[in-house]
This record gives C-alpha cells, sequence and structure tokens, in this order.
C-alpha cells in the first residue's frame, strides 16, 4: 500500500514530526530525535506527490512551495491554522481508516513545512557535514556575507547560515542540500601540490562551452553566462563559481618571479588560502634557476641553513629550552626541520623583504645565545685543528668550514690548503683500522 510504504521509508530515516509535539504522544512515538538535515526525498522533492490525495484544506503541495524567502508571517500563521485542523480531524476520523492515514501524512508535511519557515535557531544542528565540508552554523546575524553556493546575500538576521571550518566554504542552510563541490580541505591534504603549469588553458571548446565546475553553459560573449578563466586552473567558470577575485599564483612566482594578483575562481580562491603556508615548494628542484637571479633567495638559504646547525645547540642546552628560543620559528616550523621547503607565503614574503629581516634578527638572536650568553652552548664551540689558533669556532660561523663526516669545524682558509680533508676523520679512520676487532663503536663513546 501507497501509504504503509510512505510511511516505512518516512520511519526509516529517523524523521517524526510527532517527536516535538506535545500533545501527539498518542500517535506514533517514535524515540530517535528528528534528524531534518536528513530530510527524505520523499517530503522535500517538488511536488511529485500526493496531488491527488490533497485534502480539501486548501493547502495543496505548490501553495508551500515558494523559496524560503518569500514566505510572510501570513504564511506561518496560515500554516499553524491548517496543522492545528489537521489534528483535530485526525481525532475525528475512525481509527485506521484510510482518510485518517491520509490525514496524518498532511500533517506531516505541514509540519516540515512549518520546520522551514519557522525561526530555525533552535532547530538546525550546529555541524553538518557534507561532501566532506564540516560546516558550523554561524552566531552572527549582523554580517552580510555572500553565500558561496547561490551568490546571493545572506541575511544573518532572517536567514540561518553556515561556515567550512574546513576550508571556509559560506553557505546558506537553504543552499546546503545543492552543494556539489567537496570540500577544498581534503584536496589540500590529499593533493597538497601545487599547479606549477602557468595557466594552464585547455580551452573554451574542449570544456564544451560550460563551467568547469557546475556545468553551467558559458561563452566568452556572455551568453547566456559570461564564461571567466581562472588563472590557477586555466579553466574557464561562470559567474556564479568565479567572482573575479584576485590572487598570487604560485606558478608565476616560481617561474617568473611575478607576485602580482590573478583572477581566480572561487574554489581556487579557497584552495590558494588554505595551501598559503603550507611548505610544498621545494624550489631548488622545481626551478633552481631562481637561485641564480633573486639575491635574496640566496640570502634566506643561508640563513636557513645557519639555523639548521643552531638547532643541535638549543636541543641539548637547558637555557635555550627554557627561553623557548626555537619557537621564535613557530609560525615557520619548517625552518627548523629542513632548509630547502618553501611556502608561497614564504616567497611572498621573501619578496617584499619582510622574511630576510625577521629571519636576521632570529639569527642574531640564536647566535649571541650560543657565542655570548651561555657557557653550556660555548664550551660546545670549535679550534681549528689545522692551524690550532684563533677564536673558538661555530659551524654557523661565515669564515668557517664544516667536516660532511664528523661535523669538525675549521677556519676555511686552513681547510681549503689542507685539500678540504679533515684531521680528525683520518685520526678516526687510522684508530679504527688498528683496534678494528676488538673495541668496535668505541670511538662513539668518546
Ligand atoms: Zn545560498
Ligand atoms: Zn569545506
Ligand atoms: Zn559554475
Ligand atoms: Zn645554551
Ligand atoms: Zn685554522
Ligand atoms: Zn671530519
Amino acid at each position: 500500500m501507497e501509504y504503509d510504504e510512505r510511511l516505512a521509508l518516512f520511519r526509516q530515516t529517523h524523521l517524526n514530526p510527532f517527536d516535538r509535539g506535545e500533545e501527539e504522544d498518542h500517535l506514533e512515538g517514535g524515540k530517535t530525535p528528528p534528524q531534518y538535515e536528513a530530510k527524505p526525498e520523499l517530503f522535500s522533492g517538488p511536488k511529485t506527490h500526493n496531488s491527488d490525495r490533497t485534502m480539501d484544506l486548501g493547502l495543496a503541495e505548490d501553495h508551500f512551495s515558494r523559496p524560503v524567502g518569500s514566505f510572510v508571517a501570513s504564511d506561518i500563521e496560515q500554516l499553524k491554522q491548517a496543522i492545528g485542523e489537521c489534528k483535530k480531524l485526525i481525532l475525528e476520523l475512525p481509527e485506521h481508516s484510510e482518510r485518517q492515514k491520509d490525514t496524518v501524512v498532511k500533517l506531516i508535511h505541514l509540519r516540515l513545512k512549518l520546520q522551514e519557515l519557522k525561526d530555525p535557531e533552535e532547530d538546525e544542528p550546529n555541524l553538518r557535514v557534507i561532501l566532506e565540508h564540516r560546516f558550523s552554523k554561524e552566531k552572527s546575524k549582523s554580517v552580510k556575507q555572500t553565500c558561496d553556493k547561490c551568490s546571493a546575500i545572506i541575511w544573518g538576521l532572517i536567514q540561518t547560515w553556515y561556515t567550512c571550518t574546513g576550508c571556509y566554504y559560506r553557505c546558506h542552510s537553504k543552499c546546503m542540500n545543492l552543494i556539489t563541490k567537496p570540500c577544498v580541505r581534503s584536496k589540500v591534504s590529499h593533493q597538497s601540490e601545487y599547479e606549477l603549469s602557468i595557466c594552464p588553458e585547455i580551452g573554451l571548446d574542449r570544456q564544451d562551452y560550460r563551467c568547469a565546475e557546475c556545468r553551467t553553459p558559458i561563452s566568452l560573449r556572455g551568453v547566456p553566462t559570461e564564461a571567466r578563466q581562472c588563472d590557477y586552473t586555466g579553466q574557464y567558470y561562470c559567474s556564479t563559481c568565479h567572482w573575479n577575485d584576485t590572487a598570487i599564483v604560485p606558478a608565476r612566482v616560481i617561474h617568473n618571479w611575478e607576485f602580482e594578483p590573478r583572477k581566480v575562481c572561487r574554489s581556487s580562491l579557497r584552495y590558494l588560502a588554505l595551501m598559503m603556508s603550507r611548505p610544498v615548494l621545494k624550489l631548488k628542484e622545481i626551478n633552481p634557476l631562481l637561485f641564480n637571479f633573486v639575491e635574496e633567495l640566496v640570502e634566506i638559504k643561508k640563513l636557513r641553513q645557519d639555523i639548521l646547525l643552531m638547532k643541535p645547540y638549543f636541543l641539548t642546552c637547558k637555557e635555550a629550552m627554557e627561553a623557548r628560543l626555537l619557537l621564535q620559528l613557530q609560525d615557520r616550523q619548517h625552518f627548523v626541520e629542513n632548509d630547502d621547503m618553501y611556502s608561497l607565503q614564504d616567497l611572498i614574503d621573501i619578496s617584499s623583504g619582510r622574511l630576510s629581516c625577521s629571519l636576521t634578527e632570529i639569527h642574531t638572536i640564536f647566535a649571541k645565545h650560543i657565542k655570548l650568553d651561555c657557557e653550556r652552548c660555548q664550551a660546545k664551540g670549535f679550534v681549528c685543528e689545522l692551524c690550532k689558533e684563533g677564536d673558538i669556532l661555530f659551524p654557523f660561523d661565515s669564515h668557517t668550514s664544516v667536516c660532511q663526516d664528523c661535523s669538525a669545524v675549521f677556519h676555511r682558509d686552513c681547510y681549503y690548503d689542507n685539500s678540504t680533508t679533515c684531521p680528525r676523520c683520518a685520526r678516526m679512520t687510522e684508530r679504527k683500522q688498528d683496534d678494528e676487532p676488538y673495541e668496535k663503536g668505541a670511538e662513539h663513546q668518546k
């Protein structure tokens, strides 16, 4: 039977509007709280059903299928009144009769409609997960934002809206079920590599004259919708998916050291924003020539190498740990881990001179601790074994060379005069050969 099928489907989705009522306990008593986000197609879809069963309450489905925004208070009043009439009718009709069952279904529809119109504040969940977006309900009522789905304004005062905590996609509550684009946050974690070809256009014809994201027909003549190119993906988009936002495009930075913001589509904008501080660019592999042309890069590379040489001092120095010296670099954690990965933000800050300033400052603080302030760190300096003269040397001093194998430090001149061979390593090899059969690894304890 049609009604029973519908009721079964209805129960499957744990959707029971009677749970919310005060006096309807004698009807269906469900245990699961209503989850309106799981609204079944059956009840929210376009008027495909029930038109023949519509009771003469003047509440045909079409009547209430206008967009939510166009409803006024009188609609809500009218609905409430109809619900009241419906409830009364259910009690009056013979128990288990077809008409009573029909009226129950009608009541369900009406309550769902009312649900859509009423102040959603207490009704909508705080968190909704759709296509890997984690949407969190927004509290602010005063801010006027634009919906990333429908491009219309979000009226915080009267409309419920959500922001994805992962990618900052903003959306009307009513638009959420229409979202087709998965969260770019997941793209950032699964596919954390930039497109590094400059504006890799495939042509509007290869796109079938459709928006690369939502498949809306587009053309360069603006008929029916203007085609807008995203400089990051090279593809064309409709004006709903591309708002002429601008962003610095990594491919242009890497290949041309060009920082002029270019027009990008909405999802590229979000993706680029999320990727901004991620150290995913291995410059010396992608474009080693850059180091020949950009002086600042050479300077930064040297500073980073020095910092990596200073790091072992801090890791073994209680004072440095207590002073949290390495935390100076907490915004650029990768600077403490390697010297060749860059984030787009690093490159932007290098071109503006900001990074050189702050990194030089940090370098000075670090060196001051090791060479001047801290006795413990000072004691870990080196005397040049080749000339056995001069000041205590540190591997990050500019006039020194460091043995790649044993990390001993020499005056650069002494090291090159000695044809870059390390006396310490030579000594160790010698001793190792002598002791080999008996004392394996004795040198390590020294
Ligand atoms: Zn919207
Ligand atoms: Zn998201
Ligand atoms: Zn589109
Ligand atoms: Zn120290
Ligand atoms: Zn020397
Ligand atoms: Zn050595």
